[in-house]
This record gives structure tokens, C-alpha cells and sequence, in this order.
């Protein structure tokens, strides 16, 4: 990548991705990165993933809070153009609702500046019901993936399938229409061939409005919508067999096609970054979710359906690999996984797993499911940092770790006297109750160091752990990677250049 960039006559192309399980802070990396960009998009996954970042509550005197996105790229707050690429699956009932979210902090212009693109796919009732009956049915053969029930998983199936909605259909009604009709009754057939019963049926459509009753409670509070919006039951069909009722999701859909277009920000997003690199812009590409998701090379069969990884950006994109100037890769100082699969370097004493969870606030933003807390593991940052050809890392959240007496790093691991300094291919290796991590133990930090503002005045115990990662992730590696920047605190300002 380095050797084109002399070659590469316009613009600056910079991706960002999680190099764990996802919930690393990309959110305020994105946010912070975003300043000096001029267009910011969000190149895969749905509303499954949540980017917490700190903003200015506008409508509330300015005071700083935090601002979940589901679906937006987290750069809202700087008011730059925005944009959601194809490699995307976008729920339009949730988009609208996010749009809505978002203004209510003081970000309407939001409605001007987003672009999706028409090749896009769409996660529609249809994806979310199928996403709780195939996780009911995983559940009663006692393996559930510990889905996030936004419809993600089913809607990258139907891209695959070919059978999905896109963007582009919202811009014509009638079509619109006549799809909707279509692939709700295959779907009817389906989901009876599937012998979900009525008693479970109504049940997924109750959950489904408790989940979106949770997800939505700040526009409930501010008296933009009611309840009744949110009321998922009326999409099933009226006489409690397993169906839908059509005119009712027609309605919706219709309606939040009609709001959409209205923004005009329905374009060519590969085309868009084509623009914005002619005239020299800078674009940042923004990932979901994290390397060890990604649906080829996470810890399988606990992923997410969508390419977390930096060359996700190429293909849900529509740019080629040499257009990329940098890969960021973000981290925590330490590990956390949501849902279920492997975490090999699961902190076993609980009042160190307790601190952790409680300081780092270690909830899923699009759950508030608790996450499980391990600590750093360079086996997978390393192979990440290989994964998205990683040039610099952010440590986020090194502020969390204050207080500990030691703390260990995890270098590599070890299987029936086999070391592996990368993630296992084997995913039977990856998930083996005998996979040992093998630790360095460093000493802690006493000190709170969220208001440290110099490197130089760090404690040398931070200083030496970041040090020590750095270290690791470059054993083994064809490129460098630094750790440029640590993360002391949530807010904006909090990290430290070094
Ligand atoms: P994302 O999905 O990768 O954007 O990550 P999340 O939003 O799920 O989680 C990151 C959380 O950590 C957010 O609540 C951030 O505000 C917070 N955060 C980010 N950096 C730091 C940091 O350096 N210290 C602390 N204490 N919190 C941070």
C-alpha cells in the first residue's frame, strides 16, 4: 500500500477497524479522525453493531453525552458528509428512526448530508423474524449463536441468495410493492415449513417490539414517537396463525421509503469516493464490529455475516485495494466478547473481571448484554494487524485498567504442545478447552490517568505496557506497526499522542 502512495496522484483514503471482538471504540476514533475528512462511510454490517461516541446534547445546554449509531458512520457531530456503502444491509425502519435519533441531539442537518447507496440491501420484517426463529431453533438444539435478533445475518443470506431487497427499490413504489408482497408470501411458506408454532410466532413479534421499545426509549422520552410505532405485533397476521399482515408492513415500508427519498441522498456511494478523491479529498472508511467477527476469519461459527476486515472496505465499497493510504487497527488495553463463543484469555479471577466490567462500562451498546472480559490478547490483534495490514494502532480504555496490581498480555498460544503466535485456521483449535494462552505478567498502575495530559507524565508502568504490546504485535509481522495514540477516557479529548 505505502509503495503506491507516490504513485497515487489524488486524495487520502484511510480505513479503520476493530482488531477484537468488536466494541473497541472505533466510534471515537471515527469521531476523531473525522475532523480532518471530508467524506466518512460506513462500509459494512447493519444495526447490529452500536459506536458509542461523546457528543454535544445541543438541546440540552451542550453538555457532553453519549450518542449510540447503529447505522450512521460516527462522524454525525462534525457535520461532514456522510455515507453508507453497498457491503451495508440497512433496516429502513430503523435508518428513519436513527435519523430522527440523531437530530434530537441538535444533528438533523444529518437529513442533507447522508448518502446510501441504491445497491444497498435491505433488512426488512421478514430478516428479523427469521433471525429469532433460526435462533430458537439453535437454541433448542443447544446452539445458539448469540445473535443480536437485528435481521443481519438472514439479510446477508438473501444478498447471497439473491433474493433480497435493495436501496433501490425504495425509489419505486410500485415495485416496492410487488416485491413485499412476493417475498412475504415465500417467506409465510417458509417459516410454516419451519414449524414455528403460533404460540412462538406471537412471542417473536412481542420481542421484537420489547427490543425495539429499548432501543428507541430516547425518542419515546422526547415525544417524537409513541409506543404504538414501535409495536412490532401488528405485522403479524390478525388471526394468530404463523403469517404477516401486508397492508400493515406495506404501510411501513412505504412510509419509510417515502422519508428516505425525501432526504435525495439515495447515490452512488462508490462514485461519491471517486469524487471526493478527484478533488483531493480525504475519506475515511468506517468498519463494524472486529476482526476475530468477520464471517471468514473470526472465531467460527461466532461471527457476524458481514467482512469486518480492511478489505471489507474494498469489496462493500466498490474501490480497489491500492486506493487505501492507511489501516488503523483499534484495541482495548484489554479484551471483551459479547454473545457466545471462545475467549481464551477470559480473566478468571472475578474481582478483577468485576473492576474491569464495571470501569470500562462493558455492556453492548445494541444489547446491554454484559460482555466478557479477558485480557490483551496479541495472538489475535497480531493477526488482525496481518488480516487488515494494520499500520497503527489506537489502545483504547487504558484509563480502565488503573488500580491493578499486575497485568498480564497474553503472547501466545499453546495446543497439545503446538505454539501459535496467530489465531489458529482450525477453528476446533481456536474453540479447544486445552488451548493454553501463555502470559507475560507486567507490573499495573496505580494512578488514575484520565487527566494526563503529556505521554512524558504517564506513569512508566503505562509507558511499558504499551511498549511490551507494541512490541508483540510486531513479532512476525512483514509491516511495522506503532501504537501512536491511547485512549485515557471516553471523551473526546481523552487520549494521548505519543
Ligand atoms: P465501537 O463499537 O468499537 O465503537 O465501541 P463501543 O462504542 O461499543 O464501545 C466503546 C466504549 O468505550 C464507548 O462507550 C466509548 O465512549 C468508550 N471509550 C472509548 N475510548 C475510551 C477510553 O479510552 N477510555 C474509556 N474509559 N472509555 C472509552
Amino acid at each position: 500500500m505505502a509503495t503506491m502512495k507516490a504513485e497515487k496522484k489524488k486524495g487520502t483514503v484511510i480505513v479503520v477497524s476493530g482488531i477484537q471482538w468488536g466494541d473497541e471504540g472505533k466510534g471515537k476514533v471515527i469521531d476523531q479522525e473525522s475532523q480532518e475528512a471530508d467524506l466518512i462511510v460506513r462500509h459494512g454490517g447493519g444495526n447490529n453493531a452500536g459506536h458509542t461516541v461523546m457528543v454535544a446534547d445541543i438541546f440540552n445546554g451542550g453538555q457532553q453525552i453519549p450518542m449510540v449509531l447503529h447505522l450512521l458512520p460516527s462522524a454525525v457531530a462534525r457535520r461532514k458528509a456522510i455515507a453508507i456503502g453497498a457491503g451495508v444491509v440497512v433496516d429502513p425502519l430503523a435508518l428513519v428512526n436513527e435519523v430522527d435519533y440523531v437530530s434530537s441531539f441538535g444533528y438533523g442537518e444529518v437529513r442533507r448530508t447522508l448518502s446510501v447507496d441504491p445497491r444497498t440491501a435491505l433488512v426488512t420484517v421478514i430478516e428479523r423474524v427469521m433471525d429469532m426463529a433460526q435462533e430458537l431453533i439453535r437454541s433448542r438444539n443447544g446452539k445458539p449463536i448469540g445473535t443480536t435478533a437485528r435481521g443481519i445475518g438472514p439479510a446477508y443470506a438473501g444478498v447471497a441468495n439473491r433474493t433480497a431487497l435493495k436501496v433501490a427499490d425504495l425509489l419505486h413504489p410500485k415495485q416496492l410493492c410487488t416485491l413485499l408482497e412476493q417475498r412475504l408470501e415465500e417467506a409465510t411458506r417458509l417459516f410454516r415449513a419451519m414449524g414455528i408454532t403460533s404460540t412462538q410466532w406471537r412471542q417473536i413479534f412481542a420481542d421484537l417490539t420489547g427490543m425495539e421499545l429499548r432501543a428507541n426509549q430516547r425518542l419515546i422520552e422526547r415525544k417524537l414517537r409513541t409506543e404504538a410505532d414501535f409495536d412490532y405485533t401488528v405485522f403479524a397476521s390478525a388471526n394468530g396463525k404463523v403469517g404477516f399482515n401486508f397492508a400493515a408492513i406495506e404501510a411501513a415500508y412505504q412510509n419509510a421509503a417515502h422519508l428516505i427519498t425525501s432526504w435525495r441522498g439515495v447515490r452512488d456511494v462508490s462514485d461519491l469516493i471517486r469524487r471526493t478523491v478527484m478533488l483531493s479529498g480525504r475519506v475515511l472508511l468506517e468498519g463494524a464490529q472486529g476482526a476475530m467477527l468477520d464471517v471468514n476469519f473470526g472465531s467460527w461459527p461466532n461471527v457476524t455475516s458481514s467482512h469486518t476486515l480492511a478489505g471489507g472496505a474494498c469489496t462493500g465499497l466498490g474501490i480497489g485495494p491500492t486506493l487505501i493510504d492507511t489501516s488503523i487497527g483499534v484495541a482495548k488495553g484489554y479484551t471483551t466478547r459479547v454473545g457466545s463463543g471462545p475467549l481464551p484469555t477470559r480473566i478468571t479471577e472475578p474481582e478483577i473481571a468485576a473492576s474491569i466490567h464495571q470501569r470500562g462500562n462493558e455492556f453492548g451498546a445494541s444489547t446491554g448484554r454484559p460482555r466478557d472480559v479477558g485480557w490483551f490478547d496479541a495472538v489475535i490483534a497480531r493477526s488482525a494487524c496481518w488480516w487488515n495490514l494494520v499500520q497503527t494502532v489506537r489502545l483504547l480504555k487504558l484509563d480502565v485498567l488503573s488500580g491493578l496490581d499486575e497485568i498480564k498480555i497474553c503472547f501466545r498460544y499453546c495446543l497439545n504442545g503446538e505454539r501459535f503466535y496467530q489465531v489458529p485456521a482450525d477453528y476446533h483449535q481456536l474453540n479447544d478447552s486445552g488451548l493454553e494462552p501463555e502470559y507475560l505478567t507486567l507490573p499495573g498502575w496505580e494512578q488514575d490517568i484520565s487527566k494526563v495530559r503529556r505521554w512524558r507524565d504517564l506513569p512508566k508502568e503505562v509507558k511499558g505496557y504499551v511498549a511490551k504490546i507494541e512490541q508483540l504485535l510486531n513479532e512476525r509481522l512483514p509491516q511495522r506497526v506503532t501504537i501512536d495514540q491511547i485512549g485515557i477516557g471516553p471523551g473526546p479529548d481523552q487520549y494521548l499522542t505519543r
